[in-house]
């Protein structure tokens, strides 16, 4: 008996152990609360596999051997297979091509058969391989637990300050209900027309038939997501992040932080404002932890994505893409078909949807198909782009009609497509970001800014405001805020080196 407990310890830890290291990489972007559904899911394998090796050797110590291999290989299946992908081809030199997948399926068939071979026909003791294996395994479990219990600790503490019960509503319909719609990378009318070849004016007119502002001069203040969100959320630049030297180039938690705990909201909330955030999936708007109220299509779901992220490093990744898309599609089409439904609450509310489109990937066809992934991604692009414009103006028509005071809508691009090369030319070189071409940085800048304010008109608007003053705007005119405008500028820069920053140009043409 004695045994047997001892002996089951190192599958139970393999198979949690890749959970809280996927945590412990991204702490801060994951509540503690959504380890819960993937470590149930990993006991369960370790279980069904303890179970299964079990019938076939009648050994505890074979079982767990061979459930502990079995689970390595499961959870690491993509790592096994990028390093085959990297590593490979200099060793394979023949005609035929082969997939990553199938040498590491091949391989690790191999290696699991021949381990289960060698101990089921073994006749020794295999206390001292238990003992290695319960070593490992510990030791592997320590290191992660150092970073990861304080922090989850930490974030209790965080939890219970910000509880949701402590709003207070103080007034009724006399401030207008605020959203802010976050279209991920639409591009502005002029690049979409000149690199892409689409017309989008009659969208633009449509959004000013229904009393838009749309500033049609407008580039983004920062070039990459985590950057522009942080910024126009508090209205500031945030090149103090990049002045904390301690912190590696690529850590964006301070980033993340200031879009979770945001001056807009916190102003908002002050002033006796509900805050509705619709779960975008993308880490940091996905669980805006002080909202008093957060949106997604799946009830179920506490950031599902964690899970998600999880499953794609094991070798159930090849099954589980296309539930992925159909996620992001879901979610997507959740934000169209209820965002209106806020206009209903009795209550002032600032309502905040990130929605990752027209961004890539490519999840719906101009009619709201499943898109043939095999075409050109401008067109891809442009498909997804013409049905995002369609079910705006309908969501837009739909808080319009719902609404018994007039609202405040801000439609806005956090940065540009950047189809023509952004991508690749930051993926390829992406430590010095003096290297692009003036119109690729232009392009990944240039976006869409449109807003409709109570009252009408433009006052206070200007072509060429960026999102850094859209609250300033806003604050200034519904609650007589005396907020200077900040000058507009435009920092670029690679998702690799984010706080390398290079300045671009306001150009008036
Ligand atoms: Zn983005």
């Amino acid at each position: 008996m004695r045994k047997a407990i001892r002996t089951i310890i190192h599958p139970i830890i393999f198979g949690l152990y890749p959970v809280l290291f996927l945590y412990g990489e991204n702490l801060g972007e994951v509540a503690s609360y959504d380890l819960l559904l993937p470590l149930a899911f990993s006991l369960a394998l370790v279980i069904s596999f303890l179970g299964c090796f079990w019938v076939l050797l009648r050994d505890m110590d074979k079982s767990a051997a061979m459930s502990s291999l079995s689970l390595i290989f499961f959870f690491f299946y993509s790592g096994f297979s990028e390093f085959a992908s990297s590593h490979l081809p200099l060793i394979v030199s023949t005609n035929i091509v082969l997939h990553p997948y199938y040498i590491v399926n091949f391989f690790s068939a191999a290696f699991l058969t021949l381990s289960f071979i060698l101990l089921r026909d073994y006749k020794g003791g295999l206390g001292p391989l238990t003992t290695f294996f319960n070593v490992i395994a510990s030791i592997l479990l320590v290191f992660n637990l150092i970073d990861v219990v304080p922090f989850i600790l930490s974030e209790d503490v965080r939890r219970g300050v910000d509880n949701p019960g402590d709003v207070h509503v103080i007034s009724g319909k006399s401030m207008p209900d605020i959203y802010y719609i976050i279209l991920d990378g639409y591009s502005r009318d002029d690049v979409l027309l000149e690199s892409l070849g689409h017309n989008n004016s009659g969208f633009s007119d449509e959004l000013r038939a229904r009393g838009f502002y749309v500033a049609d001069k407008s580039m983004s203040n920062y070039a990459t997501t985590f950057l522009s969100l942080p910024s126009s959320l508090n209205m500031k630049y945030i090149d103090h992040v990049s002045s904390n030297t301690t912190r590696l180039p690529h850590d964006l938690s301070m980033a993340y932080n200031l879009i979770r705990d945001n001056e807009v909201q916190k102003y908002l909330k002050s002033k006796g404002y509900t805050i509705v955030n619709f779960r975008s999936s993308w880490g940091p708007t996905d669980d805006i932890r002080s909202a008093d109220l957060q949106l997604s299509f799946s009830q179920f779901r506490e950031n599902n994505d964690f899970f998600l992220v999880l499953l794609q490093t094991t070798a159930l990744s090849p099954f589980i893409e296309h539930i992925i898309w159909d996620f992001r599609r879901n979610n997507i089409l959740y934000v169209f078909d209820e965002l209106s439904d806020v206009a209903l609450m009795p209550e002032p509310t600032f309502t905040l949807s990130h929605v990752l489109c027209p961004h890539a990937p490519f999840l719906f066809d101009r009619d709201g198909g499943v898109p043939v992934q095999t075409m050109d991604s401008r067109e891809l692009y442009v498909g997804q782009l013409v049905y995002v414009n369609k079910r705006v103006l309908g969501v837009v028509d739909e808080i319009l009609s719902k609404s018994d005071e007039p609202p405040v809508i801000i439609l806005q691009a956090d940065h540009g497509a950047g189809i023509l090369g952004f991508n690749n030319a930051c993926v390829n070189n992406p430590l010095d970001n003096r290297n692009y071409d003036d119109k690729m940085v232009e392009d990944r800048v240039k976006i869409l800014n449109a807003y409709l304010l109570p009252g009408g008109g433009s006052e206070g608007l200007y072509e060429s405001i960026s999102p850094v003053n859209s609250f300033r705007v806003v604050f200034n005119r519904y609650f007589h805020e005396n907020l200077t405008m900040l000058e507009d500028r435009s920092y670029f820069s690679c998702g690799r080196n984010p706080f390398d920053f290079r300045e671009v140009e306001h150009t008036t043409a």
